[in-house]
C-alpha cells in the first residue's frame, strides 16, 4: 500500500481526539462525526501526523502538545492547536459554522458574514499553516480538510512552493450563484488553488468549485480534465465520495457484542418494524421535515399506530450557536406534539435520543431497523446511509434515501429516492418501504452494499495517493 512509503500529514480543524482533564487526570477521548471515523483507522494503520485543534479554550499547561495515539504496534502522531475563547467564537462558531456551513449548504438567509469573523479565520488558518511548517520537511503530503482551512493550502504553497498539497471538502461546494454571494469568494477561491489537487464528494461539487473558478477569477478551467490552469500551475480537481470501512460495520453488526447489546434492549424491537433515522442535530439534516413527515405518514396510514416505532437519535452538535438552540427547541416540540397526538401509555411513535451512541450499538440499531430514513435537505456526503447497508449480511431493509445527500449519487439509483422537502412523498415513500417485497428489499440491498464494500474508505484513501502520485510536481 503506497501510504507506507510516504509519510501523510493530515491537518483538521478538530484533532480525531478530545483531550479532558478531571479531578487532575487527562483523558483522551476519540470524537464521533464522519471524518474521524474515516481517516483515524487509516492513520493508526499506516503512522504518520494529524494536527487539529484540542477541543478547548485557551492553552492548558498540563496537556501535551504533540502525543501518540493508536496502540502497541500500530499509531501515529497528533499534534493539538489550541484556540483562545475569541478565536472560537469568532473564527469556528462564526466565520466557519454561521458563514461557510450554511452558505456552502445552500442557506444563504441563515448565512452572517461579518468582517471580525473573517479577520479571525484568516489568523487562524495562519495559525495552522505555520504549525504544520514546524513539522514537515517538505517531502511529505499534506493532506487538509474541510471549510475550516481554506486558507492554509494558499499560505503553505507562499512559504514552499515544492510542497505537495491535498485539500478534502467533506461538505458541498455550492453553485457559482450562491458561492459569489460570500464577500470574501476571491480570497476562498485563491487559498484553495494553493493545492496540487482538490477532492470533493460529488461531480456536481467539482463542477461547482470549476465553474467559480472560471467565473469569479476568470481563469481558465477545463470541465472536461477537471483542472484549472494558473499561470505557472495546473491543479486538478476531483470527485472522491467518501465511505466507510464496510467490512467493520459487517463484522460489528454479526459480533458477540451487538448480540449482547440487542439482548439487553429486547423490548424494542418486540412486535414493530423499527425505523431508524442517525444524525448530528443540524438544520442541513432536515430532522424538522421528516418529523412533519412522520406526522403525515400516521396521519395518513393510521393502521401502522403501535406498529411502526420510528427510533431518532440526534448527536448534540454546536450547541452554542443560536440556529442550533432554537432547532433543538422546535424538535423537541415537534417530537412532543406527534407522540402526544398519535401515542398512548404502552407506544410512542417516536423513540428520540439525544445523546452520541457507540458505533457498536448503532451498527447494532441498524441490524434490528428495518428501514434507515436518512433525509437531508443538503448534505456533503451522508455516511448514515452506507453503514446502515453494511450492517444488512442478512440482506434485508430499505434505505430511503434524500437526493441531496451526496450519498444518492452512488446510492439514490437503489434507495427509494424522496425530495426531503416533500412531507408527502416522504410519507408515502415510508408506507411504500413497509410494503416492499422481501426480494426487492434483497436484490437492492444487496446492490447497495456491493456498492459500499468496492467503493470503501480504503479504495478511497487510495484513490488519494494514486492522484497524489500523477501530480508531476510545479
Ligand atoms: N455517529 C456515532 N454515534 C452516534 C451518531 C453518529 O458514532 O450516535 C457517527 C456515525 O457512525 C457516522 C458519523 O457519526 O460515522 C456521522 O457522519 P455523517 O457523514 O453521516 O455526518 P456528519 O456528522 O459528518 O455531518
Amino acid at each position: 500500500m503506497p501510504l507506507k512509503e510516504e509519510k501523510i500529514v493530515i491537518v483538521s480543524n478538530r484533532a480525531p481526539y478530545n483531550i479532558t482533564k478531571s479531578d487532575g487526570e487527562i483523558k483522551y477521548k476519540r470524537s464521533v462525526g464522519g471524518l474521524v471515523t474515516a481517516l483515524d483507522p487509516i492513520l493508526v494503520k499506516n503512522g504518520g501526523l494529524w494536527i487539529g485543534w484540542d477541543g478547548n479554550i485557551g492553552y492548558d499547561k498540563d496537556f501535551k502538545k504533540k502525543i501518540r495515539v493508536g496502540n502497541k504496534d500500530h499509531g501515529y502522531s497528533l499534534k493539538f492547536v489550541s484556540l483562545s475563547a475569541n478565536e472560537l467564537k469568532c473564527y469556528y462558531h462564526g466565520f466557519s459554522n454561521r458563514s461557510l456551513w450554511p452558505l456552502f449548504h445552500g442557506f444563504i438567509f441563515q448565512s452572517y458574514f461579518d468582517l471580525k469573523y473573517w479577520k479571525s479565520y484568516q489568523s487562524v488558518n495562519n495559525k495552522f499553516a505555520d504549525s504544520i511548517i514546524e513539522e514537515i520537511s517538505g517531502k511529505e503530503l499534506v493532506w487538509i480538510q474541510d471549510y475550516h482551512l481554506t486558507l492554509v493550502p494558499g499560505r503553505l504553497r507562499k512559504i514552499n512552493p515544492d510542497l505537495k498539497l491535498l485539500f478534502f471538502f467533506h461538505i458541498p461546494f455550492p453553485n457559482y450563484e450562491i458561492f459569489r454571494v460570500l464577500p470574501w469568494d476571491k480570497e476562498i477561491l485563491k487559498g484553495l488553488l494553493g493545492c496540487d489537487l482538490i477532492g470533493f464528494q460529488t461531480l456536481r461539487d467539482a463542477t461547482n468549485f470549476l465553474e467559480c473558478c472560471k467565473n469569479i477569477l476568470n481563469i481558465k478551467v477545463s470541465f472536461k480534465d477537471k483542472t484549472v490552469y494558473l499561470e505557472n500551475r495546473i491543479i486538478d480537481v476531483k470527485n472522491q465520495p467518501i465511505s466507510i470501512d464496510f467490512k467493520r460495520f459487517n463484522d460489528m453488526a454479526g459480533s458477540k457484542g451487538t448480540e449482547r447489546y440487542l439482548k439487553s434492549i429486547k423490548e424494542l424491537g418486540a412486535g414493530v418494524k423499527i425505523i431508524i433515522s442517525v444524525e448530528r442535530l443540524d438544520y442541513t439534516k432536515g430532522i424538522k421535515e421528516r418529523l412533519l413527515a412522520i406526522n403525515r405518514f400516521f396521519e395518513k396510514y393510521p393502521k401502522y399506530k403501535k406498529k411502526v416505532v420510528f427510533l431518532q437519535i440526534s448527536v448534540p452538535s454546536r450547541t452554542k450557536i443560536k440556529e442550533y438552540i432554537t432547532l433543538k427547541r422546535e424538535i423537541d416540540e415537534l417530537i412532543g406534539q406527534i407522540n402526544g397526538r398519535f401515542g398512548d401509555e404502552l407506544w410512542s411513535p417516536i423513540n428520540y435520543l439525544y445523546k452520541a451512541l457507540p458505533q457498536l450499538k448503532l451498527a447494532a440499531l441498524y441490524k434490528i431497523s428495518d428501514i434507515c430514513l436518512v433525509t437531508p435537505l443538503r448534505d456533503g456526503m451522508n455516511l448514515i446511509a452506507k453503514e446502515y447497508v453494511s450492517c444488512k449480511a442478512e440482506e434485508s431493509g430499505v434505505l430511503i434515501l434524500s437526493e441531496f445527500a451526496g450519498a444518492a449519487e452512488e446510492m439514490g439509483k437503489y434507495s427509494i429516492s424522496v425530495n426531503p422537502y416533500d412531507i408527502e412523498e416522504v410519507a408515502d415513500s415510508i408506507n411504500e418501504a413497509l410494503n416492499m417485497h422481501s426480494n426487492t428489499k434483497k436484490m437492492l440491498i444487496s446492490k447497495l452494499r456491493k456498492i459500499v464494500k468496492k467503493n470503501d474508505i480504503y479504495a478511497w484513501v487510495n484513490n488519494f495517493i494514486k492522484y497524489s502520485k500523477s501530480i508531476s510536481g510545479n
